[in-house]
């Protein structure tokens, strides 16, 4: 069998420092993956360490906007398949570009969006092998809460129109989380990235964050 070494140059280690570590984080809708993320945000900003937050989302909401294809954001999923795999590509592509001049001294690129987005073809991957190989992720986050506090919380968030998330009500919310806990291992097995389960139980955002900076701290 063929063995490998692994040399640890000065020169190596160097560069390693340089580059960016990658987070994605992925949950359900309205599970609190902008809260969580702000949360996070806060706390790199007290350590004072160098991070760009993208959400996949405001990049697909930018094309889609001056397209004339949409108005807001919860109309995105609701596009034509196509036109969903368009935007998805670019919006992948963009960040990667904005994350390499952002990032170019190393730092944390956090993304904000979905490994499953529901649609009117079914249920559709948000991180395929080509959005991920531009992401190129460390670790690919999963939140979670119970199907009942996240129903609680779409329900309740009236900046949001994610009813078509809850037309079969807390049983359609379980199935979708099932499918992204599933679609988030699909897409560590072709990028090779870990897959973490954080919880983010109601009131308790910070604590979320706070166990995704310490997984980052040993990436
Ligand atoms: P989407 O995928 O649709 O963008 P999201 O996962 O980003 O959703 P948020 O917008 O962050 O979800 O949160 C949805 C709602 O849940 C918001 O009203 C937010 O204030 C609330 N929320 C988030 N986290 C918590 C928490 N830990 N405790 C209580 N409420 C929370
Ligand atoms: P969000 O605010 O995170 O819900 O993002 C708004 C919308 O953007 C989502 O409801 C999806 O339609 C779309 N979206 C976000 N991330 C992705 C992704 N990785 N692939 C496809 N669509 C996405
Ligand atoms: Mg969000």
């Amino acid at each position: 069998m063929e063995s490998r070494t692994f040399c640890f140059s000065n020169n190596y280690l160097g560069e390693f420092r340089m580059e960016m570590k990658t987070v994605i984080i992925t949950g359900v809708p309205g599970v609190g993956k902008t809260t969580v993320i702000g949360e996070l945000s806060n706390l790199l900003k007290e350590r004072g360490i160098s991070y760009f937050i993208a959400n996949f989302g405001d990049f697909m909401l930018k094309s889609a906007i001056s397209e004339g294809l949409v108005t807001s954001r919860d109309q995105i999923r609701k596009l034509s398949h196509r036109l969903q795999v368009k935007l998805q590509g670019i919006a992948a592509r963009e960040i990667a570009n904005e994350a390499r001049k952002q990032l170019a001294n190393g730092g944390i690129l956090i993304v904000d969006t979905h490994a499953i987005v529901k649609t009117s073809t079914g249920y559709w991957p948000g991180l395929p092998s080509h959005v991920v190989e531009e992401l190129n992720p460390d670790v690919i986050a999963v939140l979670e809460a119970s199907a009942e506090e996240i129903y609680r919380r779409q329900s309740e968030d009236r900046t949001r129109d994610r009813k078509d998330i809850q037309e079969r009500g807390i049983e359609e919310i379980r199935e979708l989380m099932l499918y992204a806990r599933v679609a988030a291992i699909s897409s560590a097995v072709v990028s090779g990235a870990s897959v973490l389960q954080v919880l983010n139980e109601r009131g308790k955002a910070r604590e979320a964050a706070e166990t995704i900076l310490r997984v980052i701290d040993v990436i």
